[in-house]
C-alpha cells in the first residue's frame, strides 16, 4: 500500500476542523492536529476516534508563538500540506475586541506561512468566508464578485488573510493555495459523535434553534422581518458541515496531485440555494416534529439581507456538490444537541 500522506490541520478540534479530520482519515490520510483549545475541547478527539477508530496526533499549541508551527513541521517531516482553520470567529466579539482578532487571526497566519516557506511545505487550503462579499449586487454570488468593505474586524481578518496569501503567490514563492469561501455551515456528523460546540450563548441561528428546542433558551429571536425578501426575513445559504468537509479533501487531493490549474484557486462552498430564517424555523419543526417559541425583533447590526452561492465553479472544477438535504442536516443538528444535553 502506498505511504499515507500527512496533513496538518490547524484548528482541528473545532467545528469544521474536526469534521474535515474525519473525512481526511477516511480517505487514507494521516492527520496531525494543532489547536489551542480556546474554543474547543479535547474530548472532540474521542468523538473522532469513535467514528474512525483512530485518534489523530494532537498538539495543544498557540500559533501566535513564533516557532510553534515550525517545531511541528520539524517533528513531523512527512507533512505535505496544511489546512488552516484555526481562527477566532465570533463577529460580535470581534467588534468589541478588534485587536484580539487581528492578532489571533493574522499573526498566526503569518507565522504559519513563514514556517511553511522555511520547511518547504507549499500546499495550503485556507478557510475563508462569504463575508468577503458583503451584500452582493447580484445573486447568486460568484467568486468574481467584488470584495466589499468588511463590516466587522472578523470579516476584515478573512479579507486581509486572503490578500496576504495572494501577495505571497504573486511574489513567485512556491506556495499553492486554495481559498474556500464558506457560506453558512450547519449540522453535525451523522453519528452524532462530533458537532458544533458553541461557547456560551450562541450567535449562530442553528445552535440557537437547537438550544431553544432543547429548552435551554426561552425563545428564538428572529432578527428582522422587514427585509426585501419574500417573507421579510434574511436569507442565507446553509451548507451541511460534512459536505463542506468533503470539499477540503478534494482541495487537498488537487494540490497534492498538482491538478490545480493555477497557484491560487478560490471556490465558493455553499448549496446554491438560499433559505430565509423563517423557512429554517419551519423546516426544523417539520423535520424534527419539535416546535419552539420565537419572536420577531429588530434587525441585528451588521447583518446583510440575503446571500447565496453560485457553486458552478466548485461543481465543475472540484467535481464537488453539496448533497445532504436540509431536513437531514437539521435532524443531525438536533440529534447532536440531544446527545450533548442527555435528552
Ligand atoms: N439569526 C436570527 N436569530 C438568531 C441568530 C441568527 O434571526 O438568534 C439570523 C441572522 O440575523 C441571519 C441568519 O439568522 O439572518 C444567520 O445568522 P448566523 O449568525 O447563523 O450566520 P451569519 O450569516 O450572520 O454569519
Amino acid at each position: 500500500m502506498a505511504q499515507k500522506q500527512t496533513i496538518l490541520v490547524t484548528g482541528g478540534t473545532g467545528y469544521i476542523g474536526s469534521h474535515t479530520t474525519v473525512e481526511l482519515i477516511e480517505k487514507g490520510y494521516n492527520v496531525v492536529i494543532i489547536d489551542n483549545l480556546s474554543n474547543s475541547d479535547k474530548t472532540v478527539l474521542d468523538g473522532i476516534k469513535k467514528i474512525i477508530g483512530t485518534k489523530p496526533d494532537f498538539y495543544q499549541i498557540d500559533m501566535c508563538e513564533p516557532d510553534a508551527v515550525k517545531k511541528i513541521f520539524e517533528k513531523h517531516k512527512d507533512i505535505k500540506a496544511v489546512i488552516h482553520f484555526a481562527a477566532s470567529k465570533a463577529v460580535g466579539e470581534s467588534v468589541e475586541k478588534p485587536l484580539k482578532y487581528y492578532e489571533n487571526n493574522l499573526i498566526s497566519l503569518i507565522y504559519l506561512l513563514k514556517a511553511m516557506s522555511e520547511c518547504s511545505i507549499n500546499q495550503l487550503v485556507f478557510s475563508s468566508s462569504c463575508t468577503v462579499y458583503g451584500q452582493p449586487e447580484e445573486l447568486p454570488v460568484t467568486e468574481n464578485a467584488p470584495i466589499q468593505t468588511a463590516n466587522s474586524p472578523y470579516g476584515n481578518t478573512k479579507q486581509i488573510a486572503e490578500e496576504i496569501i495572494k501577495d505571497i503567490i504573486v511574489s513567485k514563492a512556491e506556495l499553492n493555495a486554495v481559498l474556500l469561501r464558506y457560506f453558512n455551515p450547519i449540522g453535525a456528523h451523522p453519528t452524532a459523535h462530533i458537532g458544533e460546540l458553541p461557547n456560551g450563548v450562541p450567535n449562530n441561528l442553528i445552535p440557537f434553534i437547537t438550544q431553544t428546542a432543547a429548552g435551554i433558551r426561552k425563545e428564538l429571536k428572529i432578527f428582522g422581518d422587514d427585509y426585501e425578501t419574500p417573507d421579510g426575513t434574511a436569507i442565507r445559504d446553509y451548507i451541511n458541515v460534512v459536505d463542506l468537509a468533503k470539499a477540503h479533501v478534494i482541495a487537498i487531493e488537487r494540490l497534492l496531485t498538482s491538478k490545480n490549474d493555477r497557484p491560487l484557486e478560490i471556490f465558493n462552498l455553499g448549496t446554491g440555494k438560499g433559505n430565509s430564517v423563517l423557512e429554517m424555523v419551519k423546516t426544523f419543526e417539520r423535520a424534527t416534529g419539535i416546535s419552539f417559541p420565537y419572536t420577531i425583533v429588530d434587525r441585528r447590526e451588521g447583518d446583510i439581507e440575503q446571500v447565496w452561492a453560485d457553486t458552478t465553479y466548485a461543481n465543475e472544477v472540484l467535481g464537488w456538490k453539496a448533497e445532504i438535504p436540509l431536513e437531514e442536516t437539521l435532524i443531525s443538528a438536533w440529534t447532536w444537541e440531544k446527545k450533548i444535553r442527555n435528552l
